[in-house]
């Protein structure tokens, strides 16, 4: 997280293949004094492609095979950055991201691998089922297979083809046998390996080879080479000699080619179109940009596209790029001429080659699955090594501690005005009808016309972002200020924002200052205001928050008081997100957990809002730092009524639960459970994570509803369009008997 003192140095790893992780891992053991890694990833998750055959196979599951990024950042200390890359300026040193602000580096490498080569000419037809982005492979062949499986019912027989006979193209289909038979039981299965060239597994020696057709003819898979796919018809395959191959499913798993992202880069490439790079993994015209494993070619050795290759540029990476940081001259990386060979035949065997030589059995499947898991066990230890802090000295030349300069304080602590009129120039603010004065035309302060007879509601929310994102950071929190506005029924129109930013050089401040409020902007127009204005300084760790005036209706707002016995209790978001973000902290936060955390507390509350703005609610308020309980409280104290809650119904987040079962908490919760001697519910139900996370603090949490029974329907039916599911009564409010206090109740069935 952002504290101390900002970076002076900015490394971006683009794409955590099997090289650039090799970079996240020894981060976190020893990471580099006044820099900082980014990382970012199409996928919050890595594959090890050496084990996606055994997955297959059943011999492991399927998180073997997998890197959380998630944790893995957040154990070394680097920032994720989960986006999807448009092109790379290598001279402005920028990397562009679809849809939010550019990053700026001063040293990249770039290592996005390959893709299967010719998967495109077949557009999205669902018979072809690349092997890449590896990823999500396994659920794409499942779903595809179930979906035509339930439209064949009775079928005793599946065709499967897989085009591409390398080395994975040939372990897929080894492998696959026991994937089909997992998602589909016991059916007879034709498979087909189909290469357009004349050999199998081309670069192994003659005698793999001749192993390979042995076992493929054992099994009885219909081995077809020097045939070209062209076309798809329906479920069928077409070649080039006419021929049609009817099939469930087309396994796409040929050879490398770029992906279309490298064209999108000012450096050259080879005449396929991956990246050159000298023996140091520098791109030929670029000292500042690496590029290693699938997506770069060795000018002066070139190699085939395979793994271990780039597993072996990792320890090159990592010293070179310390090194180019202190300016001193690169390790030439030569690759070796010859490796072990092992083919994973899915049935406890494997076939392998080393200088030539073949063999074949049992033992060398247990040294493949032996190397493998050595490998995958260095990238699944997630236990953070140390808080890193970003150094708050710099270094002189020759290496010694300076101190920075004494920093002002008061009005002398301001963000310089040049970063700030940087910033200002570079977001696109809009304009709102009712700022007479903004800033377009910044003054001393902001003027806003409030329209006759209506009035205005104000409230101000800040904190320390819990995100190391800074654009994500600036969304969140106008989204979490926002939240009190809508909680009031008022629409916001104007915001101002409070910010303070760490020590750091004019350049880092203003990026980091332009990420969060273009995220804050982005919001802003979205809920229809505008930014007016703000404060922003220097300070010890990153804060933001935001005033927030909003358009009251003159004759209604949502108070406390309001409540009345027999309104339900909705609950607009699932409760878990403090907890999720103290896992988070803590490199416990799985990536399945983190995409849903972040896309529940990017959802804004406004269209529950104004939903319920209509006279479907009797009070609202926004469930935040106190908790559920600590919010629900003051609603029944001052209407004096009681509530109950239904401890099956709360929802939650995926792995809140689990990460409260493993002891995490959120330091917040404790405070939170002053609340307890008000709560009504026998010991058993207090052990429960569902208990535990009444008091969870909320980051950008839902809204807190007391609906009048007449609308319960009205709501049902908006749930249902919104999110097709099912709704989330929690509770009801009862008279004044339970005045002040929650009656738990853990089975709401009747
Ligand atoms: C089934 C199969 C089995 C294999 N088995 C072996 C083997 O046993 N031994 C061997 O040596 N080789 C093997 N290979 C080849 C091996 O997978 C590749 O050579 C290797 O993965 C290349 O590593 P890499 O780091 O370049 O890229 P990858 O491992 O492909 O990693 C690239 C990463 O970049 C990410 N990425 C892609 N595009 C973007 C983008 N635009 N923005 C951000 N991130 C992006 C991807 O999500 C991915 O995580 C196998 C291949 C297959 C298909």
């Amino acid at each position: 997280m952002l504290n101390g003192s900002l970076p002076q140095h900015e490394i971006v790893l683009l794409g955590a293949g099997h090289t650039n992780a090799h970079v996240l891992r020894m981060w976190r053991m020893k990471p580099v004094t006044g820099a900082r890694l980014t990382c970012i990833s199409d996928y919050p998750v890595a594959t090890y492609s050496g084990m996606l055959p055994g997955v297959l196979a059943g011999q492991y599951p399927r998180e073997r095979m997998e890197i959380d990024l998630v944790r893995l950042c957040a154990s070394a200390g680097a920032r994720l950055l989960w986006g999807k890359v448009e092109r790379i300026d290598c001279v402005a040193r920028r990397v562009y991201l679809e849809g939010r602000p550019s990053v700026p580096f001063d040293l990249l490498s770039i290592g996005i691998g390959s893709r299967p080569r010719g998967a495109e000419q077949f557009g999205d037809s669902p018979l072809i089922v690349p092997i890449k982005p590896m990823q999500s492979f396994y659920e794409r062949l499942e779903e595809r297979l179930k979906q035509w499986f339930s439209a064949h019912p009775g079928v005793e027989s599946v065709q499967l083809l897989v085009v591409g006979a390398g080395v994975g193209g040939v372990e897929i289909t080894f492998c696959l046998p026991a994937a089909v038979r997992h998602w589909l039981g016991d059916i007879k299965l034709e498979l087909t390996l189909m290469d357009a060239e004349t050999t199998v597994a081309p670069g192994t020696a003659s005698r793999t080879r001749r192993r390979i057709v042995r076992e493929l003819q054992r099994r009885g898979v219909q081995l077809v080479t020097g045939c070209r796919a062209v076309a798809v018809e329906g479920d069928c395959l077409v070649t080039s000699d006419g021929r049609r191959w009817p099939a469930a499913a087309v396994v796409w798993a040929t050879g490398a080619e770029p992906a279309p992202l490298l064209a999108n880069i000012d450096a050259r490439r080879d005449d396929r179109g991956f990246l050159l790079v000298r023996s140091t993994l520098q791109t030929v015209d670029h000292d500042h940009v690496f590029a290693v494993g699938d997506c770069a070619t060795l000018v002066e050795h070139p190699v085939p596209k395979a793994g271990v290759y780039a597993v072996r540029q990792g320890p090159y990476l990592w010293e070179n790029l310390q090194r180019a940081i202190r300016g001193e001259p690169l390790l030439e990386y030569r690759p070796q001429r010859n490796f072990l060979k092992l083919i994973n035949l899915g049935d406890g065997r494997a076939i392998g080659e080393y200088h030539g030589i073949a063999f074949q059995g049992r033992v060398w499947w247990r040294v493949k699955d032996w190397i493998d898991s050595r490998f995958i066990d260095k990238y699944q230890d997630y236990r953070p090594m140390m808080v890193v802090e970003p150094p708050s000295v710099k270094q002189h030349s020759d290496g010694t501690e300076r101190q920075p300069p004494m920093r002002c304080l008061g009005c002398g602590g301001k963000v310089s005005a040049s970063v700030l009129s940087r910033v200002l120039h570079r977001l696109e603010i809009p304009r709102h009808p009712q700022v007479l004065l903004g800033l377009e035309q910044p003054d001393d302060a902001a003027i806003v016309r409030i329209p006759e007879g209506s009035h205005a509601s104000v409230t101000l929310d800040f904190f320390t972002p819990p995100l190391d994102d800074a654009y994500l950071a600036g969304r969140i929190a106008a989204l979490h200020a926002a939240s009190d506005c809508f909680a009031m029924g008022g629409r916001p129109f104007a915001a101002l924002a409070g910010i303070t930013l760490p020590y750091g050089s004019a350049k880092r401040q203003e990026e980091l200052l332009y990420e969060i409020l273009a995220g804050a902007v982005r919001e802003l127009r979205q809920m229809g205001a505008t930014l007016v204005g703000g404060h922003t300084i220097e300070g010890p760790r990153l804060m933001v928050g935001f005033t927030l005036l909003a358009n009251q209706p003159a004759n209604h707002h949502f108070s406390k008081n309001q409540v009345r016995p027999g309104d339900r209790l909705l609950l607009t978001k699932p409760l878990g997100s403090g907890v999720l973000l103290a896992g988070h902290m803590r490199a416990m936060c799985r990536y399945r957990w983190y995409e849903k955390l972040l896309e529940w507390m990017l959802k804004s509350n406004q269209p529950e809002a104004e939903f319920a703005a209509e006279g479907r609610a009797s009070a609202i308020t926004d469930v935040t730092g106190f908790g559920l309980v600590g919010h629900l409280m003051p609603m029944l104290e001052a209407a004096r009524v009681g509530a109950e809650l239904f401890l099956d119904r709360l929802p939650v987040l995926e792995g809140a639960r689990q990460l409260i079962e493993e002891g995490i908490e959120s330091t917040l919760a404790p405070e939170n459970r002053g609340w307890e001697p008000k709560l009504l519910a026998d010991p058993t139900m207090r052990q429960l994570p569902e208990y535990k996370l009444l008091f969870d603090p909320q980051t950008c949490g839902g809204l807190l509803m007391a609906v009048p029974p007449q609308h319960v329907d009205a709501w049902e039916e908006y749930w249902k369009e919104r999110f097709g599911e099912g709704n989330w009564w929690i509770g009801q409010i009862v008279g004044p008997e339970l005045a002040g206090q929650v009656r738990l109740i853990r089975d709401s069935s009747p």
